[in-house]
């Protein structure tokens, strides 16, 4: 039997042919032709990220802009809140522990959202916070924080925290606006919602957090933002061929569809495939859900392993399991980055086949059936 591969899963996520296309042939680095390449990346990149701030390219997966965010604006000693609601969250607090920061993790249930309140309430009982690091979309539990309430309450009342959100996967999916709600360091990735392979991560910097990176003294020396944006050059040898991809990637978001159009499509399938789970009689886990990916409780007695397998093994469908205590509990379906109609409709069909086969009860056809109904509505 024929099996096409599908990929839906939160990283990476799927190519389009052009700009698979766009990485066919390698330049040289250290020419104008690929100076001209990293200056439109970067020239994009801030449109993309809606800021007026610098945004450095390092040529490292997502963690790497993660862990620059800290060693290059934090001293040994400092203090920082980490929000702590899922393994993104988590990575900020192993990060932070391994550059002898002192983290105060602001735990947060899985599927739920941190509250400003909280944040706050540490800042006032533990003296000096230097930073909060938090994550947009925690993409282990399908969450969105409210980086933005959180943002402006700290511009408000704290302004000399640095306030750093990882948005690997809400930059370009949902309109995170760094400028107005005050963040000072905002981190992507390449394989993502910007269509590209693994390989590329992007850290947009504030005035105010190129002053921290004044003052910091941690050690760090592949991972240097100011020494990045000093130059028209890379520090080192870039991943090459992906900056080729970027930029294409980038014209296809900004110029082709529109990054308002972007958000909107995003928008979209979300609530489309949040709507056709729900019409099955399935739960999400997230009570705030991120327009990037969908996390669906397992139904009782069904673990998660078997509908990833069944969708992978039946249809060719590739989505994630659960991380960590989650693993077996839930299933995320992504609908992030070129993702389309269709692609949304053979993934609820694929599901409906996988729980079906999994001996889950429900008549088939009630989530396409909603699918198709909110597709088909204007
Ligand atoms: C994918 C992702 C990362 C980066 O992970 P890498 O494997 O280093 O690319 C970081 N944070 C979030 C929220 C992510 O989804």
């Amino acid at each position: 039997m024929v099996i096409k591969r599908y990929i839906m899963t939160p990283g990476p996520t799927p190519i389009p042919s052009f700009v698979n296309t766009s990485m066919q042939s390698l330049i040289h680095h250290r020419t104008d032709e690929f100076r001209d390449v990293i200056y439109s990346c970067r020239k994009m990149l801030k449109e993309y990220f809606q800021t007026k701030n610098e945004v450095a390219i390092f040529t490292s997966s997502g963690t790497g802009a993660m862990e620059a965010s800290i060693s290059n604006t934090m001293c040994a000693g400092d203090k920082i809140v980490t929000v702590e609601g899922g393994k993104f969250g988590e990575r900020w607090g192993k990060i932070a522990k391994s550059f002898g920061i002192k983290n105060i993790p602001l735990k947060v249930e899985y599927g739920d959202y941190a509250r400003p309140e909280d944040i706050k309430r540490i800042i006032d009982s533990e003296k000096n916070i230097k930073g909060v690091y938090i994550q947009a979309s925690e993409t282990s539990t399908g969450t969105f924080h409210p980086v933005d309430e959180i943002g402006i309450m700290l511009k408000e009342d704290y302004s000399d925290i640095l306030y750093v959100v990882d948005g690997i996967t809400a930059v370009g999916v949902m309109d995170v606006k760094p400028d107005e709600w005050g963040i000072d360091v905002l981190i992507s990735g390449s394989q993502k919602a910007l269509m590209l392979p693994p390989g590329l991560s992007f850290i947009s910097v504030s005035n105010k957090a190129r002053d921290f990176m004044k003052r910091s003294k941690l050690p760090h020396y592949y991972f240097d933002i100011e020494g990045e944006l000093s130059k028209k050059d890379t520090l080192f040898t870039p991943a090459i061929t992906l900056f080729l991809g970027l930029k294409r990637s980038l014209e296809y978001i900004l110029y082709e569809e529109g990054l308002r159009n972007t958000i909107r499509r995003h928008g979209l399938l979300a609530h489309a495939v949040r709507e056709s789970v729900k019409a099955m009689g399935l739960k999400l886990l997230s009570k705030r859900p991120a327009d990037s990916l969908t996390a669906v409780i397992s139904p009782e007695n069904i673990n998660s392993s078997n509908i990833v397998k069944i969708m992978k093994d039946e249809c060719g469908v590739q989505i994630s399991n659960g991380q960590g205590d989650l693993k077996g509990k839930i299933f995320r379906i992504s609908h992030m980055g070129y993702v389309d109609k269709p692609d949304i409709i053979m993934a609820i069909g694929a599901l409906e086949i996988a729980l079906k086969k999994s001996g889950y009860h429900f008549s088939l056809g009630q989530g396409t059936q909603r699918l198709l109904e909110i597709f088909s509505d204007g």
